[in-house]
């Protein structure tokens, strides 16, 4: 087993923006600026937020947090995006999701301007992103993609796992994962299945994949059983159990194998915040 270092490869990204941020400071006298929504006090989600925060600090990039209160109303979250939205300060605004209800989380997205979509979840955006054909016509637009899903595919490339010509099985087909990386991968050239919750042969079907990215969300679900010798195994899932942090995958179960393979944590969680910075310097970009 070879393991991704998905945390040296996002601190090596943060290093490069932290330059970029601070070109943009020497020549404009300013830098970009993310703004952070968290509405309610879900422990889980204030700890993402906060390393969001910090991440942002490190690299030179402002950042200006709301804290909604959680009996917020749909209202106040749009009135607020709405003022970030016009307000020429901000670059980028993330909402940090989940919301407790799915319908007000997707219309508060919505309210987003497609070009301060700092998670790239927006329908434009996520529109752009089933239009373009390729990697190169998603990156020559500055389309802004989903930090997680964009993350895997740069894990992917410098770790020197060939992408085109491949099989790639993704288990989980949500909007802020699933989906879009699917997308992404077809984009980079890799022939891919979708896999969900009424899929019928996962096993088999995660068994033929060069590249498995795992994103299901249960603790320790994929066991070697469903894993090709040679595979590269990109494992999403964070679930918090008794143990501790542990992903989709059986780690103990398939360490003796021959295959790469991220560890959970410090695999793709550090590349969705290296991610959400670049986002944030190519939001920037596009509101000059
Ligand atoms: P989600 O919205 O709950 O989606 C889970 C997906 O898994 C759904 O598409 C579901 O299928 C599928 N699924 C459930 N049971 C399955 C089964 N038995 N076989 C095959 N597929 C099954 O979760 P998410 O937001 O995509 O997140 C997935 C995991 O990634 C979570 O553990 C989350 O914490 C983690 N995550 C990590 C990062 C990171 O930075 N590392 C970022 C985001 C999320 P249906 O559509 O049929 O229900």
């Amino acid at each position: 087993m070879i393991l991704i270092d998905g945390k040296k490869i996002a601190n090596d990204i943060r290093s490069e923006i932290k330059e970029k941020v601070e070109q943009i400071k020497f020549k404009t006298n300013s830098v970009p600026c993310l703004a952070t929504i968290l509405v309610g006090e879900n422990p889980a989600s204030r700890v993402y937020i906060n390393s969001k925060i910090k991440a942002c600090q490190e690299c030179g990039v402002k950042s200006v947090h709301h804290n909604l209160k959680s009996n917020s109303s749909k209202e106040e979250i749009i009135n607020l995006i709405n003022q970030l939205n016009i307000n020429p300060k901000i670059s980028a605004i993330l909402l940090q999701l989940p919301f407790s209800d799915a319908q007000t989380e997707q219309e508060c997205i919505n309210a987003i301007s497609p070009n301060k979509d700092a998670d790239g979840l927006h329908p434009f955006n996520a529109g752009l992103l089933t239009l373009f054909k390729s990697q190169k016509e998603i990156s020559q637009n500055n389309v802004l993609t989903s930090c997680t899903p964009t993350g895997i595919i740069r894990l992917l490339q410098k770790s020197d796992i060939e992408i085109a010509g491949k099989t790639a099985v993704v288990a989980g087909r949500s909007n802020l994962v699933g989906k879009p990386a699917s997308l992404l991968l077809l984009a980079n050239d890799a022939t891919v299945i979708m896999a969900h919750s009424k899929t019928k042969n996962l096993k088999e079907l995660c068994k033929s994949a060069d590249i498995l990215i795992t994103a299901v969300g249960k603790p320790q679900f994929i066991n070697k059983d469903f894993i090709k010798d040679g595979a590269a195994v990109i494992d999403v899932g964070i679930n918090r159990t008794e143990n501790g942090l542990v992903g989709d995958i059986d780690f103990d179960s398939v360490k003796d194998m021959n295959i790469k393979i991220t560890p959970v944590p410090g695999g793709v969680g550090p590349m969705t915040i290296a991610m959400l910075l670049e986002n944030t310097l190519k939001a920037y970009r596009r509101n000059l």
